[in-house]
C-alpha cells in the first residue's frame, strides 16, 4: 500500500543555524525526503541564514554534503538532491547585528502575496528575541508568517516565560510552533488513533484497570564533547521537562471533544496541572538522580560524565526516575514511572501501559498463572506498537496459558521507510497544523512542576548516585519501582 502524498501550498522555509548540527543532520534531510516524495510545491524556497560566509555554491555544496552524509545512499536519487540543491540559498547574517538582513528581505521579496514564509530558529534560546526584533524591524513578519522554535525552551518557568514574551511581543501564538520531535514520532500518534479511534481501551483506560505506566527514554550516547554545555541542562531540563512530560500528557489527557490543535493542547494541559508537586518531604521517596561512571559505551569503554566534564563537582544528573502522581478521577491511585539517561544499557524509548491483573484465575497450576497485560508502544529504535495477552498454547497437551504479543504497528503494511519525526513537523509548520506542537502555557505549566522538584533537591539529603554506563542505571532507580512490586520493563516490546 503506498502513501497518499498531498502537496503543500508554496513555501519560503529560513532556516536560521542553517550551518548547524540540527539542520545538517535533521532539518536539511527532513526537507529532501519531502521533495523526493513530491510533496513540495515547484518553487518552494529554502533559506540558511547564519554568521558562516558563504556562497550560494558554498551552501548548496554543504547541503549537499549533509545529505550524502546523513540521508542512507539507497535513499539519495541524483534527480530529487539536484532538484532539492537549486531550492537553496543563503545569506550571512550574524543576528546580534543589523546587517544582512535587507538582503534576506531582497530573497524574500517579489513574491506573491500570501506566501507562507517560515523562520526556523535553529540557533540557541538567547537569540529568539534578537531574530525576531530583527524580522519585525526589516517587515519580514505578515499573518501568513510562521516562527519554528525547539528547546531548551528555558531553563526553568522565569525563563521560559521571558522567552514566549519575547517570541509573543512579535508573533502571535498560533503564529508559534515549539517542536517537541517526540510528538511527531508515528508511534506517538498511533497512541492517539488505538486510544480515540477504538472503543476497546478507551473504557479500561483508568485506574480501575491499568495498574501504573512507565515511560522510558534511555540513550546510549554520552555527552559527546559537549559536557560543558550539558552540563547546564542535565537529564531534567534536556529529557523530562519536554519529551518525557508530553509523552505522559497523550496517555493521560481526557478525550478532547475533537482532534482540532487546541482541544488536545487544553486536555494535555488539564494533565500537567493535575501532576501532583514532588516537595521536600517526597522527594526521597520519589525521585532519583545519578550520573553515569566509566563503563561500557557503544563501541567500546568509556569515561564517566565527571571525567568528560573535568570538574569533579559538578551534580547535573545525566539520569532520572521519577514517580509521578496525576491527582484526578482516571488516575488516581496509578503511578506513572518516568526514568531517562545517557549512556544506557540501550537505546530505547517505549511507553509501557500495564494493566491490572485479572481479578481471579479460573486455570488450575499447571496451567500457569495468567500474566497481566501491558500495552507497549516503543518509540525508538524500531517503532512498534505491541499488545500482551494470554492465549491458551497451541496443541493437545491441556489447557497451558502462554504470553504473547499481537503486533499492532502496522508499519511494514504501509510504509517503504518510516519517515522521520522532523518531516512530519516542518511541513506541518506550512500546514498551519499546531496539534503536534507545544503550546505556550503547556510550556510553562511543564515548568511549574520541574521547577520545585529542583527545589526539593536542594532541602533533602538526597545526593546524586552514580550508575556504570552501560547500565539501566543505578540501583535506587530499580528501587524506586521495586519498593512498590512492580519492576522495569527492560527487554520485552
Ligand atoms: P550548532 O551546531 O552549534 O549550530 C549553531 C548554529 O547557529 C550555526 O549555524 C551558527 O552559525 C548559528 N549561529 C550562532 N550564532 C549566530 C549568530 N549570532 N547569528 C547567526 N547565526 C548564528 O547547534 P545545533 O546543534 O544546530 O543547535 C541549534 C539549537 O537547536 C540549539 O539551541 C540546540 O539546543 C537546539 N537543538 C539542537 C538539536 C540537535 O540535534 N542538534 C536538537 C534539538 C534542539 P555559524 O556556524 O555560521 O556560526
Amino acid at each position: 500500500m503506498t502513501r497518499q502524498i498531498i502537496p503543500v501550498e508554496p513555501f519560503d522555509y529560513v532556516i536560521f543555524g542553517g550551518t548547524g548540527d540540527l539542520a545538517k543532520r535533521k532539518l536539511l534531510p527532513a526537507l529532501y525526503h519531502r521533495d523526493h516524495d513530491g510533496q513540495l510545491p515547484e518553487d518552494a524556497q529554502i533559506i540558511g541564514a547564519s554568521r558562516s560566509d558563504k556562497s550560494q555554491k558554498e551552501y548548496r555544496d554543504f547541503a549537499r554534503d549533509a545529505l550524502e552524509n546523513h540521508v542512507p545512499a539507497d535513499q539519495l536519487n541524483a534527480e530529487s538532491v539536484d532538484r532539492f540543491l537549486k531550492r537553496l540559498d543563503y545569506v550571512p547574517i550574524d543576528v546580534t547585528t543589523a546587517e544582512g538582513w535587507d538582503e534576506l528581505a531582497a530573497l524574500l521579496d517579489g513574491r506573491s502575496n500570501g506566501r507562507i514564509r517560515a523562520f526556523y530558529l535553529a540557533v540557541g534560546p538567547g537569540l529568539f528575541g534578537p531574530i525576531c526584533e530583527q524580522l519585525n524591524k526589516a517587515h519580514l513578519i505578515d499573518d501568513n508568517t510562521r516562527l519554528v522554535i525547539e528547546k531548551p525552551l528555558g531553563r526553568d518557568l522565569e525563563s521560559a516565560r521571558e522567552l514566549n514574551k519575547a517570541v509573543g511581543d512579535y508573533f502571535k501564538e498560533d503564529q508559534v510552533f515549539r517542536i517537541d520531535h517526540y510528538l511527531g514520532k508515528e508511534t506517538v500518534q498511533n497512541l492517539l488513533a488505538l486510544r480515540f479511534a477504538n472503543a476497546l481501551f478507551e473504557p479500561l483506560w483508568n485506574a480501575s484497570h491499568i495498574d501504573h505506566v512507565q515511560i522510558t527514554v534511555a540513550e546510549t550516547v554520552g555527552v559527546e564533547g559537549r559536557a560543558a554545555y550539558y552540563d547546564k541542562s542535565g537529564a531534567m531540563r534536556d529529557m523530562v521537562q519536554n519529551h518525557l512530560l508530553q509523552l505522559l500528557c497523550l496517555v493521560a489527557m481526557e478525550p478532547p471533544a475533537n482532534g482540532d490543535a487546541d482541544s488536545i493542547r487544553d486536555e494535555k494541559l488539564k494533565v500537567l496541572r493535575a501532576l501532583r508537586p514532588i516537595t521536600a518531604s517526597t522527594a526521597n521517596d520519589t525521585t532519583v538522580r545519578a550520573q553515569y561512571s566509566a563503563g561500557a559505551g557503544p563501541d567500546g569503554k568509556v569515561d564517566g560524565y565527571l571525567e568528560e566534564l573535568q570538574d569533579e563537582d559538578s551534580t547535573t544528573a545525566t539520569f532520572v526516575a521519577l514517580k509521578a502522581e496525576i491527582d484526578n478521577w482516571r488516575w488516581a491511585g496509578v503511578p506513572f514511572y518516568l526514568r531517562t539517561g545517557k549512556r544506557m544499557a540501550m537505546r530505547m524509548s517505549e511507553i509501557v501501559i500495564q494493566f491490572r491483573p485479572v481479578p481471579h484465575s479460573i486455570f488450575g497450576e499447571n496451567a500457569g498463572k495468567p500474566i497481566s497485560n501491558k500495552l507497549v508502544l516503543r518509540l525508538q529504535p524500531d517503532e512498534s506498537v505491541r499488545q500482551w495477552i494470554m492465549i491458551k498454547d497451541p496443541g493437545p497437551g491441556g489447557m497451558r496459558l502462554r504470553r504473547l504479543p499481537l503486533d499492532m504497528s502496522f508499519a511494514e503494511t504501509f510504509e517503504e521507510r518510516s519517515p522521520d519525526a522532523y518531516e512530519r513537523l516542518l511541513l506541518d509548520v506550512i500546514r498551519g497544523n499546531q496539534t503536534l506542537f507545544m503550546r505556550r502555557d503547556e510550556v510553562e505549566a511543564a515548568w511549574q512542576w520541574i521547577d520545585p522538584i529542583f527545589d526539593a533537591w536542594e532541602e533533602t539529603t538526597q545526593t546524586v548516585t552514580s550508575y556504570t554506563a552501560g547500565t539501566w542505571g543505578p540501583s535506587q532507580a530499580i528501587a524506586l519501582i521495586e519498593r512498590d512490586g512492580r519492576t522495569w520493563n527492560d527487554g520485552d516490546q
